[in-house]
């Protein structure tokens, strides 16, 4: 069985010197362990933070060890009590094809007729990351005008979907026409905006006649330089994510437009956040996000990428925009 590890971190774009196949033996389990098949793997950006070895909110991958992340599998052999063959968990670990871990360590996906997939994406991290950042930092009123960075993504096309339920008019930033299309025809957008075709403040203006309440920043750098001079008096800005930089190379600065006079004009409260913060809450988040898909209420997509070899492809394609919605790896069927 294989798993992928570090060889090397990268500087600015990670490439196939970055990534390495291993072989390695999977065992038995001893008691209170299990054996794991991995079904799906989740590739995110912050897992480029962690090929680099700087202070950051999560360890940071060693060279030679596997990469590790979101997986979710199935047991193939138990040891424990709490777990049977046939089960499906989800859990933190190691990229690899079989697995012997600490059944305490997973929890168990109640697929509820849905792909287990969904728990690495709506029902899982992203959504939750979407929810906390709209709703408890956001905070959409009715007839406010919202904005989504990354608008077709894992988290975006979450947020976007909950600023509509919250009555917003809301307005998403997509790298393609393909993506514009899906985020007003499928997940009910009022508008989109592709920031590849330039002119993106022109664009934003117009499709923001009254200017911007909430702004769901996923992006950073440029694009969202083109929304600052729009933010409205008490605008409210959950800081998420800023993946346009962080494939910068050492000595390489993320400059962009000085933000602090539209803030104060206009009193903005802009926060960054992580989703672990809001742990307390997840049962409720998980609650509301599982109703709204198994009600069709809440859509999503998945762009998923057949076979464990596919990861190094999976994860770069983050960076040019080839996922729509949450990007995962196939690695074998349940
Ligand atoms: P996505 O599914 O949104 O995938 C990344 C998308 O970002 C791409 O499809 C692409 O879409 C866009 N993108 C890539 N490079 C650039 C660039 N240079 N400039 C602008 N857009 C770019 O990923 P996720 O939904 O998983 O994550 C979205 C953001 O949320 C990330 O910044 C991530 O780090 C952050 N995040 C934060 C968490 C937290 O706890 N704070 C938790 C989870 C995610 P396009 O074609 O539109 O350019």
């Amino acid at each position: 069985q294989q798993q992928i590890i570090l060889q090397e971190r990268p500087n600015g774009m990670p490439d196939e010197r970055t990534f390495q196949f291993k072989e390695v033996e999977v065992g038995e389990p001893k008691e209170n362990e299990v054996l794991l098949k991995t079904l799906y793997i989740s590739v995110d950006p912050y897992m480029r933070g962690r090929m680099s070895d700087g202070p950051s909110y999560v360890e940071p991958f060693q060279v030679g060890e596997p990469l590790n992340g979101g997986v979710v599998a199935q047991v193939v052999d138990s040891a424990s009590d709490q777990l049977n063959k046939g089960d499906i968990v989800r859990g933190n670990l190691a990229f690899q094809e079989y697995h012997i871990v600490e059944a305490s360590s997973l929890s168990k996906v109640d697929t509820n007729g849905l792909n287990p997939s969904t728990a690495l994406g709506i029902l899982g991290m992203p959504g939750l990351t979407a929810y906390f950042g709209m709703m408890h930092i956001g905070k959409p009123q009715e007839g406010e005008t919202v904005v989504v960075s990354g608008a077709a993504g894992a988290v975006g096309q979450v947020a976007g979907q909950l600023a509509k339920k919250a009555g917003a008019r809301v307005i998403g930033i997509v790298g393609s026409k393909e993506k514009a299309a899906y985020i007003t025809d499928t997940l009910g957008y009022d508008a989109a905006v592709e920031y590849k075709e330039g002119n993106l403040s022109s664009q934003l203006k117009a499709a923001c006649p009254n200017g911007i309440d909430v702004y769901y920043e996923n992006v950073g750098g440029e694009i969202s330089d083109a929304v600052w001079p729009l933010l409205n008096t008490f605008a409210r800005v959950p800081v998420c994510g800023a993946i346009s930089s962080y494939n910068l190379k050492e000595g390489e600065e993320d400059i962009g437009l000085r933000v602090q006079s539209f803030l104060i004009k206009s009193r903005v409260l802009m926060q960054g956040f992580i989703v672990g913060d809001f742990s307390k809450h997840f049962k409720e988040a998980y609650k509301f996000l599982a109703q709204g898909v198994s009600s069709g209420e809440l859509k999503f997509e998945e762009t998923i990428k057949e076979g464990f070899q596919a990861i190094p492809d999976a994860f770069l394609g983050l960076f040019s925009g080839e996922n729509i919605g949450k990007q995962l790896v196939k690695v074998a069927d349940g």
